[in-house]
């Protein structure tokens, strides 16, 4: 027992889950950890310390109650873990394999100090899957409903951490989407070696039977007007996310055979998920030479998918160093042994080719003083210039906001950077200048993580409430 052997932690090291072989994940779009079985999920639970003062939890944000469910899984309390894990999570079977848990709550483990954190996010996946998979369901016994109906805005991991709080409130959420799948970037983003898409599948599923609504393939401004929305409903909550992509404004960028991240990404998603509607969307990179662009999760997805689809190499180049990386230090480590080359200190500075893309002319950098965010600027060394061969290049600079038409029209205002506004000034959580109108998620705080947005959608989701008074 867990009294016993206060010790376990030096008596069994941290383990993660095996990966799969690599014909399998050099080829097939599947996640690439087997799962835990009971034995090691509780072995590897019962590793916790249960500091007085977790810091995991601090560090986590939606603040799980980790040593908590760690305690259960170690007691093979899977269902009581699951309850826990879903007070404070609304989505912890994406977040245990999605979050970057090396700079989150794994980061802040006490153990990460020489003996290797716990494995927190394999344990959170580990409760949710197999309570899920035991028949448990979220008890929504004691709900009484309310008669107030709020509309979501994006069924993205914002507007369903809002609509989980609301439901389990009995406040009626109906969820709009222009996709004909929930999860936002969980299903038209991340590509199935990270998140397999039968997750939000189930998560669907579970949310219905919970009492949310789901109405997609249909657009809000398109479909459906705002004016429309406002009459109808108590209360509208937006997490529409940031779909504008950066682009790097140097020559070249229109060439044949370079594409955004994302359109790559989703049409794969699509072709896979028999979403395809048009066979011309595909952006096959197979046989090609394939250079991307860019240093975080979206880069290192377009470089894992192009393995995947058959390219003849995947090269990725970053403006920084490996240290300044923003994505995950785990998928990076994952692209590389899948045969991704990186190229660090490279800053592209044109894209080359007659009628379509041949290279991308990039110069050495090396790290300046740090910018106002504190990151050290890279800078680039004269005459360091180099062209590297290319058939296509994927840029993967990241996103910025995409504000709607019909904000103004109804006094939603957006800040200089087109973020929209819902500060803590404003007298309930997460309220825009709207009253009516609340937002969180990607289209607020620029674009992040799935954990933060599924935090910001919750805590408008409290928002939403005092407003209602329910
Ligand atoms: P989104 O997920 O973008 O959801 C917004 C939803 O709103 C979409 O479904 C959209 O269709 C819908 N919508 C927008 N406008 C309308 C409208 N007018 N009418 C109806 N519906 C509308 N984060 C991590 O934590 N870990 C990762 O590994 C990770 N990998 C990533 C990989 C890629 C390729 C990308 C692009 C992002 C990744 N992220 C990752 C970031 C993460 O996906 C986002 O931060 C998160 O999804 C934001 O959630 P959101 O709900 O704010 O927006
Ligand atoms: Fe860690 Fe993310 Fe889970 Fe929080 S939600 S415990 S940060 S994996």
């Amino acid at each position: 027992g867990r009294l016993n052997n206060n010790f376990q932690f030096i008596d069994v090291g941290r383990q993660d889950p095996a990966k799969k072989d690599m014909e399998v994940r050099q080829h097939e779009f599947v996640e690439i950890y087997e799962p835990f079985d009971q034995d090691q999920a509780a072995s590897q639970s019962h590793r916790c310390l249960s500091c007085g003062n977790p810091y995991c939890e601090w560090k986590c944000p939606v603040h799980n109650f980790i040593p908590n469910w760690l305690k259960l899984i170690s007691e093979g309390n899977i269902f009581e873990a699951a309850e826990l894990s879903h007070q404070t999570n609304s989505l912890p079977e994406v977040c245990g394999r999605v979050c970057p848990q090396d700079r989150l709550c794994e980061g802040a483990c006490t153990l990460n100090d020489g003996f290797g954190a716990v494995t927190i996010g394999n344990a959170e996946k580990y409760i949710t899957d197999t309570a899920f998979a035991m028949g448990w369901k979220p008890d929504m016994s004691k709900v009484t409903w309310t008669d107030k109906k709020v509309a979501i805005i994006g069924a993205g991991p914002a507007g369903l951490g809002c609509a989980d709080v609301l439901v389990r409130n009995g406040v009626k959420p109906v969820v709009f989407d222009r996709y004909p799948e929930i999860g936002g970037l969980l299903t038209f983003g991340i590509p199935e070696f990270k998140l397999e898409k039968n997750v939000l599948t189930r998560r669907r599923e579970i949310f219905t039977e919970m009492g949310m609504e789901f109405r997609l393939n249909t657009e809000v401004g398109t479909d459906i007007t705002m004016d429309e929305i406002l009459k109808e409903y108590d209360a509208v909550f937006m997490g529409m996310g940031t779909y504008t992509y950066m682009k790097g404004g140097f020559p070249g960028e229109d060439l044949p055979g370079v594409h955004d991240a994302l359109p790559f990404l989703v049409a794969n998603v699509n072709r896979n998920l028999g979403f395809e509607k048009d066979p011309s969307e595909f952006i096959s990179v197979k046989g090609k030479r394939v250079v991307v662009l860019g240093g975080g999760d979206t880069a290192m997805d377009c470089n894992r998918t192009s393995i995947r689809q058959g390219a003849e190499s995947v090269t990725c180049a970053y403006r920084r160093d490996e240290e300044n990386m923003p994505g995950s230090r785990r998928e990076v480590a994952n692209a590389k042994e899948e045969g991704v080359q990186f190229l660090f200190n490279r800053q592209p500075v044109a894209i080359v080719g007659e009628d379509k893309v041949e290279g991308v002319k990039v110069v050495t950098t090396e790290l300046g003083e740090p910018d106002e965010n504190g990151r050290r600027r890279p800078e680039p060394i004269p005459g360091s210039e180099e062209v590297l061969p290319a058939d296509v290049v994927l840029i993967a600079f990241g996103f910025r906001p995409s504000p709607a038409p019909w904000f103004d029209e109804h006094g939603i205002t957006v800040s200089d950077w087109g973020g929209v506004e819902a500060p803590e000034t404003q007298q309930y959580k997460f309220q825009t200048s709207n009253p009516k109108v609340f937002a969180g998620g990607d289209m607020v705080r620029g674009s992040d993580l799935v954990v933060t947005a599924i935090w910001e959608g919750r805590e408008a989701a409290e928002g939403i409430m005092d407003y209602l008074e329910v």
